[in-house]
């Protein structure tokens, strides 16, 4: 029972009778002509407002039969009356089918009802038309029984009037409410009235109310029939064109009552029209005509004001954003510049124009104008500078550049990366977006430190090498002297080996701030070559355990031979220690070629690296739980992360062979030719054997 709504049901069955009657006050039963129908609006808007299967058919059944009672009670014939009530239920639902069609929704489900836009105008006014035509068939019967014979004229009458009635009534309500609801969520109670809050405008819908509605009734008040309807258009469009469609429906229904009663009794400018039905269209078509104007011009209005809402809300957005994103770049500490495609500078920030110098505006000049080098101080070819290859697409991780200012020479090192703009512009051109950091304080601090402990390093190297040498001297003259004194040569031994350990420490050291900044010589190395070299190194120094180490073709890398030999050295000699005692330590290396990057994998089934501390085994001087009981400095995996990361590639450490182990993997640039077939071990362009990790001779178990 809910869902028939019952309330809504018998307050749309109250109006539509209401009409019913009111129509029929407006014409005459005995010449079936009838001025005004409202009866077929309401009955439209009823059908479209049932949002049930059970309702429509529940709301149609009641409109039938209480057309049939009411007229059947105001003397009109049963049959006709029966007939009459499905005319109206005919536009009903035809005006229901085709809200349902434009709408793309089911006819039996809920239908949004609105008029907000002037396209949703026009399809009321085909779905009116169809339906005064459509009803015409149960209407025309109606009046044949009723009057025993129909017309040409009649059926003319008929449709106008239906169709006609049906606009002004549907237009006018679904108008007021559409505009009630939306105006007032948006701008309060005055929108509904006017589209645009302007000065006066009170004022003036009082005006032109009192004026066009005053005229109306001196004009079709008027006896002598002048023909000078159409100075009424000149109100609508006011009305129209300055007010909301509330104030257009008002306006129309208001308009339509008066011409229609006034023309019915003869008076006014279509009073003169002696044939009733004929004056009966005129007057229909001229409110119609006036009610498609009014609406027109105030749905357009407000859909114009709606639009210029939205305009301004997304200018005001749009411009909050820009003094936000100004006021961010304008505190950032680090630089920031947008280039377009040509390589035009868009923006930039002031930090960015403290680092770099004052605004160019053509990409055309050469990298040396803007003082800009290599650490080494050679210059940058244009076509290496981050912001060109962004441009041509690259992702330009970041990287030191040496920028000395032209006018006062002052140098800086930067560190600049640069990255391609997803967004295309119109021209169908990248942009590029290049990000500055000044790190001058923080590389001369770091060069500082290792000078400082290389310089250390190297001055400890020599006094070590004494003591070692000495502790041997000493071990020599006890033999001589032949005294067999146990606790002076174990002493011996132990000075032997921490001499040992801080020999290896020292080379450890300085291997690190090689790595960190040995100028690079990258060159084409075989990887296969480099890593047989260092397995047979690792297979001598543990020949005890006759480690497995094992591998294919690996390909070829682009890199610095000492700074590869150190890396291989230490993930190798790694994997080969930390296996549990009394075990075969197993290695197995290969390697996959990543977009242009080489990616190396080390994995052993030795001892492994607990997850946690996977990501701490290349800080300098960490060694994990795991490692008590291996000898080592914690150096060896902070200089592999160096060498890595200065060759522009990652290192990480993930789970081992079956699950047990670790295996180390890294990137490299790839060096795209094939290997040759006969490479030598170590290289394709010299034979030197890369250097092994000093210390690890003396990590023996
Ligand atoms: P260390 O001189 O101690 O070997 P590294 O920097 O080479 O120093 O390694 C850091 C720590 O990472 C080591 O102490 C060890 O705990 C762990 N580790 C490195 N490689 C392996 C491996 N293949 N298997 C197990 N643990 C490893």
């Amino acid at each position: 029972m809910a869902s028939l709504r019952p309330g809504a049901t018998l307050a749309h069955l109250a109006l539509y009778l209401v009409a019913v009657d009111l129509g029929r006050l407006v014409g005459s039963q005995a010449d079936g002509v009838f001025f005004f129908w409202p009866a077929a609006g309401l009955a439209a808007l009823w059908l479209m407002d049932a949002r049930s299967r059970e309702q429509v058919w529940f709301s149609s059944a009641l409109l039938v039969v209480g057309t049939t009672v009411l007229d059947v009670a105001l003397g009109v014939d049963p049959l006709a009356a029966v007939l009459y009530g499905i005319a109206n239920l005919t536009v009903g639902l035809t005006v229901r089918a085709f809200s349902a069609l434009t709408e793309g929704t089911s006819f039996w489900g809920r239908l949004p009802r609105r008029l907000a836009k002037t396209r949703d105008l026009i399809d009321v006014g085909i779905a009116c038309a169809v339906a005064g035509a459509v009803s015409a068939v149960p209407g025309m019967a109606a009046a044949l029984v009723n009057n025993g014979s129909v017309s040409g004229e009649d059926l003319v009458a008929w449709v106008v009037r239906n169709a006609a009635s049906t606009f002004i009534v549907v237009t006018s309500v679904l108008g007021v409410l559409t505009t009630v609801f939306r105006a007032h969520a948006r701008n309060g109670w005055a929108a509904i009235l006017t589209p645009k809050l302007r000065r006066y405008w009170g004022l003036e819908l009082v005006t032109v109310s009192v004026l066009s509605i005053g005229a109306a009734v001196v004009m079709f008040r008027n006896a002598d029939a002048l023909p000078i309807a159409y100075a009424m258009i000149v109100a609508s469009i006011w009305l129209g064109y300055r007010f909301s469609p509330v104030v257009g429906g008002v306006y129309t229904s208001v308009f339509a009552t008066i011409a229609v009663l006034y023309t019915q009794v003869g008076l006014g400018p279509f009073g003169a029209i002696e044939d009733l039905t004929a004056r009966a269209i005129t007057v229909q078509v001229y409110a119609f005509v006036t009610s498609v104007v009014v609406m027109l011009l105030s749905l357009g209005g407000a859909e114009r004001a709606a639009l210029y809402a939205r305009a301004t809300a997304s200018e005001a957005r749009a411009t909050s954003r820009a003094e936000l994103l100004d006021a961010v770049m304008n505190v950032m500490t680090d630089g920031l510049i947008v280039l377009e495609g040509s390589g035009e500078v868009m923006m930039r920030n002031p930090a960015a124009e403290a680092m770099m110098g004052p605004r160019r505006t053509t990409g055309q000049d050469a990298p040396d104008d803007y003082g800009i080098f290599h650490l080494d101080g050679t210059s940058i070819e244009r076509d290496d500078l981050p912001h060109t290859r962004a441009l041509a697409g690259e992702l330009v991780a970041a990287e030191d550049i040496l920028r000395i200012d032209p006018s006062t020479g002052q140098q800086a090192v930067l560190s600049v990366g640069a990255l391609p703009l997803p967004r295309p512009q119109a021209d169908g051109g990248t942009m590029a977006v290049v990000v500055i950091h000044d790190v001058t304080q923080e590389r001369t601090h770091r060069r500082e430190l290792q000078a400082f402990a290389g310089t250390v390093a190297h001055d400890l190297k020599a006094p070590l090498t004494g003591v070692g040498s000495w502790a041997e001297i000493l071990a020599d003259q006890l033999d001589e002297l032949g005294v067999n004194v146990t606790a002076p040569r174990s002493s011996l031994r132990r000075i032997e080996t921490a001499a040992a350990r801080m020999e290896q420490l020292i080379a450890d050291l300085l291997a690190y701030s090689q790595a960190q900044s040995a100028t690079l010589s990258p060159v084409s190395l075989s990887l296969t070559g480099m890593v047989e070299q260092v397995a047979r190194e690792q297979r001598e120094v543990y020949a005890d355990v006759r480690p497995v180490i094992e591998h294919g073709p690996l390909g070829q890398v682009i890199a610095d031979r000492t700074l590869l030999g150190q890396l291989l050295s230490n993930v190798i000699g790694n994997a080969v220690k930390y296996v549990a005692p009394g075990t075969t330590p197993h290695v197995l290396i290969g390697s996959e070629l990543v977009g242009d990057m080489l990616e190396v994998r080390v994995a052993d089934d030795g001892i492994g690296i607990p997850r946690g501390e996977r990501g701490r085994i290349f800080d300098s001087f960490y060694r994990a739980s795991s490692s008590g009981g291996y000898p080592g400095t914690g150096l060896g995996l902070a200089i592999c992360a160096r060498a890595v990361e200065r060759h522009g590639g990652r290192i990480s450490a993930r789970e081992g062979l079956d699950g047990r182990g670790t295996t180390l993997v890294f990137t490299l640039p790839a060096d795209p030719r094939p290997e040759p077939e006969d490479q030598r071990p170590g290289d394709t362009t010299s034979a030197e054997p890369p250097p092994r990790r000093v210390g690890s001779a003396t990590a023996v178990r």
